[in-house]
Formats: structure tokens, sequence, C-alpha cells
């Protein structure tokens, strides 16, 4: 191959990821993140919802299994809650449940809330700063050491990878 055509192909890379990055911006916030946001402190700071979103985060809805974008993710990082930026999960606490949702077996700090949920007999668990719906937490299933399971909505969460975490210390 020529330089000349390796230099083409690499233009058209870049011209694809640029058009790429755009489009993101128009139409829904990143899914992984390429720096740690602030946690939004009130509800005008929060994050736009599109509809999928704001279906899961605002109106408790579920999304269907293993169609989330991090059901099967293994990258180590952090996950943060889409509406208001709150780190909620650590990858070293992620496990593979086979559920289709993202499971993890811990929270960061305490910022992940417990509530009834209106079915009566599950445990709801919300961002414990803005409130946003997240997913149902069940204990005793034996998965791993902790027996506890935060099933997580994909569309709840926003990812920032480990050395994103790491830039800004
Ligand atoms: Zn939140």
């Amino acid at each position: 191959m020529s330089v000349f055509s390796v230099k083409s192909l690499f233009t058209t890379f870049f011209a694809l990821l640029v058009l790429q990055a755009c489009g993101q911006k128009t139409t829904v916030p990143a899914l992984e993140l390429d720096e740690m946001p602030a946690v939004a402190k009130s509800p005008k700071e929060y994050n736009s919802l599109t509809p999928e979103e704001a279906y899961i985060l605002i109106q408790k809805g579920t999304e269907r299994a293993f169609t989330g974008a991090f059901h099967n993710k293994k990258d180590k990082g952090i996950y943060l809650c889409r509406q208001c930026n709150n780190p909620l999960f650590s990858s070293d606490t992620k496990f593979d449940s086979r559920s289709g949702w993202p499971s993890f077996d811990d929270m960061i700090a305490k910022n992940v809330r417990e509530q009834a949920d209106a079915d009566g007999y599950r445990t709801e668990i919300v961002c414990a700063n803005c409130g946003g719906h997240l997913g149902h937490v069940f204990r005793g299933e034996g998965f791993t050491s902790k027996q506890t399971r935060h099933c997580v909505n994909s569309l709840s969460l926003s990812f920032v990878p480990e050395s994103a975490v790491k830039n800004e210390e």
C-alpha cells in the first residue's frame, strides 16, 4: 500500500469519527464519557434525557433484557447516573448474572437508595441524589459472596473509563 493511500485511509477514518461525534452530540448524550463530569446538584443542572431514558429514569420503566449498552461491558471504570452524574457503581463490583441487565454486587458510597416497589414485593433502587429509577435489588441469590444483585437498566447509566477517571486525579 502506498503512503498516499494510507494517508487517505486515515483521513477517511478521522472524518468518520468527527461525523459520529457530531451525530452523538445532537441526538443521544454519550453513554461513554471522556472525563468525570460534576454531579448535578439541582434539577436545572440535570442532563436532558431522551424519551427512552426518561421512560426508565422518570417513569420507572424497564428496558428489554440484552438490549442495553452495558450488560456485557467488562471495561474498568465507573458507572454514573445518566441524569445527574452521581457515581453509582464501580466495574470492580460488576458480575455476569446472565440476566441481560448490568449487575453489581455493591454500590459506591451510599449513592443508591432502596425503597419498596409499587408492585408490593420487589425492592426498587433509585439514585440517592436525583431519585432517578435505576432498577431493583435482589438478595440471597448466591451469585457472589455479597449475595446482592443490583439489577440496573443500561439506560439509567453513563460510563467513565478508568483512564478518564485517573486523568481527573
Ligand atoms: Zn441521579
